[in-house]
């Protein structure tokens, strides 16, 4: 059993901050005394932040992107290509290929993948909106961005073949993306590279 160092409020702010994702139980101590010793600076705004996040997320009812206001401010933007339909798993996916600047078309988030042993079916995924908008006239291109997982490349296939009477080119993601790797985990190079080059699916 370990130890209470301070009191309830102080050990559930701990124990809350070990939950994010690269922390455990040492960085979330430092974390927390960190915010404790600059309580105006960055606690107080933090506190703030977190609450007006909280009240404004919203789903993109269009393409499953999470933003503060639905239309998201990708789907809103008519700078951007709307024949153009980017596919990846996460939001984080998303947020990779916008820092490598690479990509100026739309996207579509799944919320995930295909994932038999988990239980995760086509019904669990944004798959049937992106079915609907891929057969949409003003549709002419579908990128494939799924992970070089066995899973993504699962999903990658089922959807291609939800799509094999849709007017639309499905290319995917080539040269530079590893198998067995993850699109946030890549350098914005990386990713520039491998949409530039993708091809035929
Ligand atoms: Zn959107």
């Amino acid at each position: 059993m370990s130890r209470d160092v301070a009191g309830p409020e102080i050990e559930r702010l701990i124990q809350l901050l070990a939950k994010l994702p690269g922390f455990g139980a040492r960085s979330a101590r430092r974390a927390a005394l960190h915010l404790i010793n600059r309580k105006q600076q960055l606690m107080a705004p933090l506190n703030a932040a977190l609450g007006d996040a909280l009240k404004h997320i919203a789903v993109c009812s269009v393409c499953g992107n999470v933003d503060s206001i639905d239309p998201c401010t990708i789907c809103r933007d008519n700078r951007r290509d709307p024949a153009v339909i980017c596919v990846v798993e996460e939001v984080g996916d998303l947020w990779a290929l916008e820092r490598a600047r690479a990509f100026s078309g739309c996207y579509h988030v799944l919320g995930g993948v295909l994932a038999a042993i988990d239980g995760i079916g086509p019904e669990q995924l944004n798959i049937a909106a992106l079915i609907e908008r891929a057969r949409s006239p003003e549709v002419r291109e579908i990128i494939l961005a799924t992970n070089a997982t066995v899973d993504g490349q699962t999903t990658a296939h089922y959807i291609t073949d939800r799509l094999a009477d849709a007017d639309v080119t499905i290319s995917r993601l080539a040269h530079g993306v590893p198998v067995g790797g993850e699109l946030d985990y890549l350098d914005e190079g990386t990713l520039a590279a491998a949409i530039k080059s993708r091809r035929p699916f």
